[in-house]
């Protein structure tokens, strides 16, 4: 059959199946109708709800502004899906173009969209972890089972670890009026997305909310007591801090393991895929049948000098499903890049906070706009003379303008004055951030045989 004939016959009958029914995998649904798919479209999905938004658990939820039920993500058109809802795939049969289910049956598809996510990296002691009072966030459940904690004004609540989701609910505690401490390995907050300089701002941002912030610690224990109730953390300078709650927030790991043995180049760090949201296999080989988009998926991006990104940004995740969506029904030709700009938006202790491009890359960093000590400020990241992200502290309307600059690779620092700049801006700081050369836990790729017809490749999962 004619490619053509392929694709037309794809897009009146074959099937697709989605595996991941949140964010991406419901925006890429409401994209195949949108593009006029009218087979069968399948969305599998482990969590029993119909797909929800993540971003208010952190904030209205947490804050009982809004209950966690009532975050179902707006439907943008009618679907006409087979739900399978409440349980996980388990397996993937790339041959035989099969998912597996944690209930025994096996969903057939023409094409696949992976959008399976990232989950909360729990804390590694299991006897710990599953202390009365430990919670981690990043589902409907969890910030329910959290909120409720909450409204029970425990003494004091202990946050694990100070990136967004910490800051966030520290945020929300201290607006609650519960004392809340903060334990961070690195620096300071946000150190590892914005650097030192503006994690420093982050951190008298904290302590003048009355956050009781330790940096540069790491937590070694958590202690029970005789009922299986948290009652205190015991962190490296040897210090205790008596707490019944304690909320771990580690960052993400990727939900991939359900891919183990298919052949699929899926490892904790995500599913490769090229720009165009088509999986890699194991062998670094693009596939023609299978798409990831969202958290889980890691692509090239031309203007970071083609690094592969993983980002856990919502803007992200729709515009990848949106790409992948409609290259799932098109010929070469017609493939669309995933190209989005990074974007990412957080607001803690009063402040919006909002970031463009990739200010992790950045070495330098110069406040073109505003003053830190204000923390009402543009900070500009540069990377090898060029403008490669940028943040703001409630200054949200300047962000296009500099995003502008990002995309048409704008000299660093930018050769023009800018309105308000104070002497902060007069010269780039070091954006400082942590060593990159610390070593990660990262998975490893061995490779064995010496034809190409006999060369093996082996993934290794890094240890988390
Ligand atoms: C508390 C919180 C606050 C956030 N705040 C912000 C913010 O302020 N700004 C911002 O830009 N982003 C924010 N984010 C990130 C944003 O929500 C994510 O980028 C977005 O949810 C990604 O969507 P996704 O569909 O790719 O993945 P997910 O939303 O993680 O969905 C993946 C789904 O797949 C399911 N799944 C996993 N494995 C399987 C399997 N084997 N079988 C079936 N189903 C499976 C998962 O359970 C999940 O339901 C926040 C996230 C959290 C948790």
């Amino acid at each position: 059959m004619s490619v053509d004939g392929f694709l037309q016959r794809l897009r009146s009958e074959g099937r697709i199946v989605v595996v991941g029914a949140s964010l991406a995998g419901l925006r890429a649904a409401e994209t195949l109708r949108a593009e006029g798919f009218t087979g069968t479209l399948t969305l599998i999905g482990d969590e029993p709800y119909e797909p929800y938004d993540r971003p208010p658990l952190s904030k209205q939820v947490l804050l009982g502004r809004a209950s966690a039920e009532h975050t179902a993500l707006p439907r943008r058109r009618a679907i006409d899906a087979e739900w399978r809802l409440g349980v996980p795939a388990t397996g993937l049969d790339m041959a035989a173009k099969r998912v597996r289910l944690a209930d025994g049956d096996e969903v057939p598809y023409d094409r696949l969209l992976i959008a399976t996510g990232v989950r909360a990296r729990p804390w590694p002691n299991e006897a710990e972890a599953g202390l009365d009072g430990v919670f981690v966030l990043r589902t409907r459940d969890d910030a329910v089972a959290l909120q409720r904690r909450l409204a029970e004004e425990p003494r004091r609540v202990f946050v694990i670890g100070a990136g967004f989701t910490g800051s966030e609910i520290a945020s929300a505690c201290h607006e609650r009026g519960l004392p809340v401490t903060v334990a961070e390995r690195g620096d300071a907050p946000l150190v590892g997305a914005l650097g030192g300089v503006v994690g420093r701002v982050a951190a008298e941002l904290q302590r003048e909310h009355g956050v009781d912030l330790r940096t540069g610690v790491m937590v070694t224990r958590l202690e029970g007591d005789s009922a299986g109730r948290v009652r205190a953390a015991h962190l490296s300078d040897g210090s205790e801090v008596e707490a019944d709650v304690v909320v771990v927030s580690l960052g993400a790991t990727r939900n991939t393991e359900w891919l183990a043995g298919s052949g699929l180049g899926a490892g904790p760090r995500g599913i490769a895929c090229d720009a165009g949201c088509r999986a890699f296999d194991i062998r670094g080989i693009v596939t023609d049948d299978i798409f990831v988009a969202g958290d889980v998926a890691r692509s090239p991006h031309p203007l970071f000098g083609y690094q592969f990104l993983s980002l856990e940004h919502w803007g992200n995740a729709v515009s990848q499903a949106e790409i992948a969506a409609h290259n799932m029904l098109s010929d070469s030709v017609d493939r669309r890049p995933h190209m989005w700009v990074p974007a990412f938006w957080s607001s803690q202790f009063g402040v919006s906070i909002k970031s463009v491009g990739v200010p992790s890359m950045g070495t330098e960093i110069l406040i073109a706009q505003g003053a830190l000590a204000e923390r009402r400020f543009t900070g500009v990241y540069g990377y090898q003379g060029r403008v490669i992200g940028a943040v703001t502290f409630d200054q949200t309307r300047w962000l296009e303008f500099y995003q502008h600059l990002i995309e048409t690779t704008a000299p660093f620092p930018p050769p023009f004055p800018t309105v308000d700049r104070r002497s902060d801006g007069q010269r780039p700081l070091p954006a400082d951030f942590p060593d990159p050369s610390v070593p990660t836990h990262g998975p490893t790729v061995t490779l064995s045989g010496y034809s190409p017809a006999d060369r093996r490749i082996t993934f290794t999962p890094g240890r988390h």
